[in-house]
């Protein structure tokens, strides 16, 4: 049994995206990506995530910018500041953290979409999943991102693999789901109504879980040998504990991520990999824009 080091992966894509972020902009002088996050309201655990991707930022050399909006912000009002961000050149990718307060909550789709899909880092918006679910994306949702580095970079082969991915949200679940069908495995989609899911859990080779119950996956739901990811991050007396009861599990698997330190450091680090990818994309396509309008005049 392996249990995965999602900080030292993470590491090793941020320090590849410093790499290029010196070697493209800083050696050259030019302007570097720029990140803008935006929490409302005073959620404690988005305090926590969007200061590490701050950390992330600094780090990899790319700029970032929090906005704290008040827990009673308007739907127009952060729907207007969304836009200003889109018109705003310096502005590379734009994050909303999940979850909004309950009142705007009610308009999550409506304010995830106002943010342009060029700058849309989490890959979030219609245009932008329809994109994933077609297969031409050039991002994908930086949690479902980082759950297939994390297999690929074991080795391990997904290729008509029986993978079970329990959780349906459009965050994790449905586009973890739709990248694993991406790379050729049978993948059966769990959610609340899933009936005997400990039956379909034990036939699984790569058990993913993104539900949010803590310790709820046992040793009884894994099959011998199986490729664990747990994705579930639940604050309890004993601390940060996975959906994944991972003392329980941890040897029936042949790998396993642990929470704290597997799934999250590499969310992080692929949205630092998305940032750069969105800014050089805006770029190639200003510059496609500009060589249009010469040919035309
Ligand atoms: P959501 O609450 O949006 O979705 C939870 C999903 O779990 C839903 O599809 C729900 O089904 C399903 N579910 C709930 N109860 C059960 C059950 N008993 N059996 C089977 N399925 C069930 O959560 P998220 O997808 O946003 O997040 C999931 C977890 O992952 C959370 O702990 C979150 O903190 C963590 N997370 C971790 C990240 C990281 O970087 N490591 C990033 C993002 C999230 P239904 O659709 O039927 O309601």
């Amino acid at each position: 049994m392996k249990i995965i080091d999602g900080k030292a992966l993470a590491q090793k894509i941020k320090n590849d995206v410093k790499k290029h972020i010196f070697e493209n902009y800083i050696a050259k002088v030019k302007k570097a990506p720029c990140l803008v996050c935006i929490i409302v309201g005073e959620d404690k655990a988005s305090k926590v995530y969007v200061n590490s991707k701050r950390r992330a930022c600094e780090e990899c050399g790319i700029g970032s910018q929090i906005y704290q909006l008040p827990e009673d912000t308007s739907k127009n009002y952060l729907i207007d500041f969304l836009q200003k961000l889109n018109n705003d050149d310096n502005v590379s990718g734009i994050l909303v953290q999940l979850p909004l307060p309950k009142e705007l909550d009610k308009y999550r789709n409506e304010i995830i979409n106002t943010i342009s899909p060029e700058k849309d880092v989490d890959c979030l918006t219609y245009q932008n999943l329809g994109k994933m679910y077609s297969g031409e994306h050039l991002i994908a949702p930086c949690t479902s991102t980082g759950i297939i580095k994390i297999i690929e970079n074991e080795n391990y082969n997904l290729d008509g693999k029986d993978v079970v991915v329990v959780g349906r949200s459009l965050l994790v679940g449905k586009s973890v789901a739709t990248l694993l069908q991406g790379k050729n495995a049978t993948v059966t989609a769990c959610h609340s109504h899933t009936q005997n899911l400990k039956d379909k859990c034990q036939k699984a080779d790569v058990l993913v879980v993104a539900v949010g119950k803590s310790k709820m996956i046992t040793k009884d739901y894994i099959k011998n040998g199986a490729f664990v990811v747990d994705v579930g991050i639940n604050r309890t007396e004993d601390g940060l504990v996975g959906d994944v009861d991972f003392d329980n599990v941890k040897d029936s698997c042949s790998y396993i991520t642990p929470v704290p330190g597997g799934v999250g450091p590499l969310t992080v680090a692929c949205l630092m990999e998305n940032t750069v990818l969105l800014h050089e994309n805006r770029l190639k396509l200003q510059k496609n824009c500009e060589t249009e309008m010469d040919i035309d005049n």
